[in-house]
């Protein structure tokens, strides 16, 4: 898609996982064929940015060479997956996982957001991440497969999740769903089943995890910089839904997860984006400890979040516009804001 600085071309690794030279080739092809900038999506995708239409065709085949895209476009286009990021080579996550990228063609054309989550390891990790239906840990210590929005799902078992899951996606097609667009604004009936699992922190998985977390802040990282940690003895790396990558086999020390500057968010700003009247990511660097909700955008339009953060400071003529509660060019309750004023106004030194 045509993003402010150029083509965005989105990459799904299987089972979200490159290998050592899949991570290279793919950042070697972000500074050859894009501007060098990577986005982390929160459905744990990558975004090449900054793709010239003249060099588009050029990046894809280098990415089907690599096995990070399909030759067919219609396949590429099938449902996103996010695996919880401990999952183990042939452990449930991953065998249910493969089987459902087997049985893609199985499933009923869906709305392009729909996605899936599995989420089978010893209990769900991944409730905040995006997913209209998860395979993940119930009560009772079994599988569940359930629909978003929901508060409860069927029982199922490792042989037959993929089973349930196709035949719900028929089911959500065939009781309206592609008209609500999600499965969270499907409000046609289910049977009520089983409540999922009490949700264990992302720290308690990560530290089950092959490799150390590495935090990627606005879920933008550089290639050249990832191709430099590349040489810390990583073998493969892993795409999680938190704005950062797992580097297995690598030694560095690990990032917190929860770090609250990974919660903000901040569009690239000036002088990055010509849009942008004001610079954004240092201020919210600063402020992020200190102000919970936050996003901070270079205009009105709010690229970086589409719905309402508790507090959105929008940059217009140079200053900030303040307000609560809102999206980006809400009306403000404080207007003409410069970053100074705003951080004595959050009591930041
Ligand atoms: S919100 Fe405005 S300034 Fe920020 S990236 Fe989008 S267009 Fe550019």
């Amino acid at each position: 898609m045509m993003a402010g600085d150029g083509l965005l071309v989105r990459v799904r690794p299987a089972l979200g996982r490159m290998s050592r030279a899949q991570a290279e080739g793919l950042y070697e092809a972000a500074l050859r064929h894009g501007n060098g900038h990577i986005d982390l999506t929160n459905r744990a995708a990558l975004q090449v940015r900054g793709v010239r239409e003249v060099v588009h065709r050029a990046l894809i085949e280098r990415l089907v060479a690599l096995d990070l895209a399909q030759a067919d476009p219609a396949r590429e286009m099938r449902a996103p997956l996010i695996l919880n990021p401990d999952w183990a080579e042939g452990d449930i996550s991953a065998s249910i996982a493969n089987e459902l990228i087997a049985r893609m063609d199985e499933l009923p054309e869906l709305p392009a957001k729909i996605g899936f989550a599995i989420d089978a390891g010893p209990a769900p990790v991944l409730t905040d991440a995006p997913a209209d239906f998860r395979i993940e840990r119930g009560t009772s210590g079994g599988l569940i497969l359930r629909a978003d929005g929901r508060e409860r799902g069927a029982s199922v078992t490792a042989e037959d999740a993929v089973d349930a899951l196709i035949s719900l996606a028929h089911w959500f097609v065939a009781s309206g769903g592609v008209q609500a667009g999600r499965m969270a604004r499907h409000l046609a009936p289910l049977p009520a089943g089983e409540a999922p699992a009490s949700p264990r922190s992302r720290a308690s998985a990560l530290a089950q995890a092959p490799g150390p977390f590495y935090a990627a802040p606005f879920g933008r990282v550089e290639a050249t910089a990832l191709l430099s940690i590349m040489e810390d003895g990583v073998q493969a790396v892993r795409l999680t839904p938190w704005r950062g990558l797992l580097l297995e086999g690598g030694n560095a020390a690990p990032d917190d997860p929860d770090d609250p500057r990974l919660s903000a968010d901040a569009c690239p700003g000036a002088p990055a984006c010509p849009q942008a009247s004001v610079a954004t990511r240092d201020l919210a660097i600063r402020l992020a400890p200190h102000v919970p909700g936050l996003h901070v955008s270079g205009c009105a339009k709010g690229c970086a979040r589409p719905s309402r953060a508790a507090v959105m400071l929008t940059g217009r003529s140079g200053r900030f516009d303040l307000a609560h509660n809102a999206r980006a060019g809400a009306p403000p309750l404080r207007a003409g804001l410069s970053p100074d004023q705003i951080l004595t106004l959050f009591g930041v030194q």
